[in-house]
């Protein structure tokens, strides 16, 4: 899987593809699913969402620029794969999901891993968690409509925030890069496919829920 992503040129980074092929992904989906698990796509997880398609965590770890000493914020722990991942790759790593039962279950994960630099609280991540504030990088792995503006006020003097943009099914990865100065400059790192953020700062309501 990962010799597939570094063919296709969408990770280069060494440290990023070290990452990706250590987390075992396969303990992160389904028992019914494990044989699949190493094929680059989203697989379902439960309660509707799915596990990120390991190219886009690796995307999303590179264009981040996560240092060893970094401080990141996940929005969507999902199975906690891309948390695993960004946990290799960081100094601490504060994750937020919404669905409480799937963080219930990729905390048992990452805890079965020994992976003790993760702190996942059931949260609506459009808001950010300012308690931890600021972060060198935000991650965000569900689409919002705009870019949620919590999540910019809380990047540090030269943070960046990687988040995917636009409607269901299609959307661009947007990185947001703070500079020096204080303002932000945003670049288009392309096309990519995620579930919607859903919450304040994002949609309203996820799909399903529209109209309940
Ligand atoms: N990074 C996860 C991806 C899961 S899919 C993984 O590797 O498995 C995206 C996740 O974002 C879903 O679990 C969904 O419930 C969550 N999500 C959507 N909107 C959210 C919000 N406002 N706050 C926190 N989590 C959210």
């Amino acid at each position: 899987m990962v010799a597939r992503i570094v063919a296709a040129g969408l990770v280069s980074d060494p440290r990023v593809i070290e990452a990706l092929g250590v987390v075992p992904r396969h303990l992160f989906v389904p028992k019914a699913l494990v044989a699949e698990a190493y094929g680059d796509h989203a697989l379902p997880i439960g309660a509707g969402q799915t596990i990120t398609q390991a190219a886009n965590v690796g995307r999303a770890a590179e264009l981040a620029a996560i240092r060893p000493d970094a401080r990141v914020l996940e929005i969507g722990t999902g199975s906690g794969y891309q948390a695993a991942v960004l946990a290799r790759l960081a100094g601490q790593v504060f994750s937020l999901e919404r669905i409480p039962e799937l963080a219930a279950e990729a905390r048992r994960v990452l805890a079965f891993l020994g992976v003790r630099n993760v702190s996942v609280k059931v949260f609506d991540g459009t808001y950010g968690w300012r308690e931890h504030a600021p972060y060198d990088a935000i991650v965000v792995a569900a689409a919002a409509p705009d870019i949620p503006a919590p999540l910019v006020s809380q990047l540090s003097a030269t943070g960046r925030l990687v988040v995917p943009v636009g409607p269901a099914n299609r959307q661009r990865l947007l990185v947001v890069k703070k500079l020096p100065s204080g303002r932000t400059r945003t670049e288009d790192a392309g096309d990519v496919a995620y579930v919607p953020l859903v919450g304040k700062f994002g949609w309203g309501k996820a799909p399903t829920e529209v109209g309940s």
